[in-house]
């Protein structure tokens, strides 16, 4: 039985990241796998799972949520217990070290990820974003090939990655983690963040089994028909001048 847990859907419900849950489910159904979705709500005990997604959202929610999560201590506890994150956004910058509030003031993230963010110039980073995943992360993600990642963005906050992760992807069309690098999302053991909103997974199922097969304990995954999310990831990616059979060929050293 793979437990598959969104957090906070009413508190980082906004940007419709509650759907990588959804996704997980489904292709562990259509795997015959037995599996379960479960909408963790705040305010009450984090369940146990396998997976957790945690979404974006706004500043004051995200505020309350990094809070919630810090004080239970149950995600850092299941994290080093094997449990995978998939954390977008907002979630990204909870499961780092510190991110700002509305208000301008740093709090205190989860910190899963040597992360730190900052408010940004205040100009948002809106709209399509397309990203190569780099070297290190394409190793840690094997046996998947992840391609180029395609999602979209909207956000204020600028994240800087520390020496304890690596990056997920390198910008090839848009902002990403905005901090004057090219990084797009940060990496380390099974805990991924990204600002892909999509959801990220409908974009990019390639992740959704990497997380499956992490918390299935297996090598391989049986093949599925994803010609629906190929034409969407065409659709997408082609809108930035970017095409889904663009991969570097890396090799081992
Ligand atoms: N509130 C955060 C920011 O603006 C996260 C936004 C989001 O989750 N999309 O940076």
């Amino acid at each position: 039985m793979i437990r598959i847990a969104v957090v906070f859907p009413d508190l980082l419900g906004t940007y419709g990241d509650g759907g990588n849950g959804a996704i997980l489910l489904q292709r562990a159904l259509w795997r015959g796998y037995d599996a379960e979705l479960l909408q963790a709500e705040s305010g009450t005990a984090l369940p146990a799972a396998d997976i957790y997604c945690i979404g974006g959202g706004e500043d004051g929610p995200q505020v309350r949520a990094a809070r919630e999560l810090i004080d239970c201590g149950d995600l850092v506890h299941r994290v080093s217990d094997g449990a995978a994150v998939l954390a977008v956004c907002a979630g990204f910058q909870i499961v780092g070290m510190s991110f700002p509030g509305s208000d301008g003031a740093n709090h205190d993230g989860v910190g899963l990820l040597d992360v730190v963010t900052h408010k940004g110039d205040g100009v948002r980073a809106v709209g399509e974003l397309a990203a190569e995943v780099t070297e290190e992360a394409h190793w840690l993600l094997a046996p998947f090939e992840p391609p180029v990642l395609s999602g979209f963005e909207n956000h204020g906050g600028r994240t800087a990655l520390g020496a304890d992760v690596v990056p997920l992807a390198r910008v090839a069309a848009g902002v990403g983690n905005g901090d004057g690098s090219a990084n797009e999302g940060a990496l380390r053991d099974r805990v991924i963040g990204t600002y892909l909103h999509g959801p990220v997974l409908a974009r990019n199922p390639v992740l959704a089994d990497r997380l499956l097969a992490w918390a299935l304990d297996v090598e391989a995954l049986a093949p599925l028909n994803d010609e629906a999310a190929e034409d969407l990831r065409n659709e997408r990616l082609s809108l930035v001048g970017q095409t889904t059979t663009k991969r570097r060929s890396f090799r081992r050293h």
